[in-house]
């Protein structure tokens, strides 16, 4: 008898960028209630997921992408750890699938610290999983983590989701985080603040001859909705307000410029082209390439 399989194949795909090699590597996926969007009547939101073919429980991708640039190895994001269930925390498994030995990482950037991007950078022990590399990150994200008065402001939930993960992820790091703002902060990839969605929310810009890839970090978490909704903001924005105008900014930089981008959230490998489409935009996702 032949057994019909059982499991998927890992989750790595690689991407060129001029002389650089981007692999997005997947940490898995989160179902998630649809309560966590705001601003759209929840059946304007039903609407367009059943238009879409989607399931009332939005899917969500956790990507995380490794840099090859210059003989060196980066990695930006690191996933959700062993923290928010099984069908999350497949960074390290898709990371040694891909052939990439953590050791040989020697910097680990973060879009922002949230638990589906940072909580991977410990194991359950609390240390530190990558021993060699420099962790750079948007200086106004270590700070606002560890403010314990914007802490006593936040309720019980995002106390110990956000602010207790955030001091447990970076604590293994502290005598090796570069605090950054903007700019070049690895070869080919320049740093871009995009606050709203945290404070330090950063972009980063991968560039190299004429191919460049814009990596958008959390602009958009549900893709169905608030592409075509940018005004949707989520539970888990700082200021949503400001992440909504954020939001606004890059679609339009990112449909004026044709721009490739490669968003945290966007369906895996999560490589994808926006054009504007009646009343918002609408996203493209990059067709499979044999080619490296
Ligand atoms: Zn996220």
């Amino acid at each position: 008898m032949i057994k019909a399989p059982t499991r998927q194949i890992p989750g790595f795909y690689h991407r060129r960028v001029g002389d650089i090699v981007v692999t997005a590597i997947s940490d898995g996926y989160l179902d998630a209630p649809l309560t966590v969007a705001y601003n759209l009547p929840k059946e304007e939101a039903e609407k367009i997921l059943i238009d879409a073919c989607r399931p009332p429980a939005p899917r969500i991708s956790v990507n995380c992408f490794a840099v090859y640039s210059a003989g060196r190895l980066a990695l930006i994001e690191t996933g959700s750890g062993n923290t928010m269930g099984p069908t999350l925390g497949l960074m390290p498994q898709n990371l040694r699938a891909a052939g990439i030995d953590i050791n040989d990482i020697d910097t680990v950037l973060l879009t922002h610290v949230h638990p589906d991007h940072s909580n991977g950078l410990t194991d359950e022990a609390g240390v530190a999983r990558f021993p060699a590399a420099e962790l750079v990150v948007n200086g106004n994200e270590v700070d606002h983590w560890h403010n314990d008065a914007a802490m006593a402001k936040a309720n019980e939930r995002q106390q110990v989701r956000y602010f207790q993960a955030a001091r447990v992820a970076l604590a293994p790091y502290h005598n090796r985080i570069r605090r950054i703002a903007e700019g070049e902060v690895f070869p080919g990839i320049t740093a871009v603040p995009i606050p709203g969605h945290t404070p330090g929310h950063t972009a980063y810009l991968i560039a190299s001859g004429s191919d460049s890839l814009f990596i958008w970090g959390d602009t958009v978490h549900i893709p169905e909705i608030q592409v075509a909704r940018p005004e949707v903001t989520m539970e888990f924005d700082s200021d949503p307000q400001q992440a909504a105008a954020t939001r606004l900014r890059i679609f339009d930089m990112a449909a004026t410029d044709r721009l490739l981008i490669g968003g945290m959230h966007t369906h895996f490998p999560g490589f994808a082209h926006l054009v504007r489409a009646a009343g918002g935009y609408r996203l493209i996702q990059e067709p499979w390439s044999f080619e490296i």
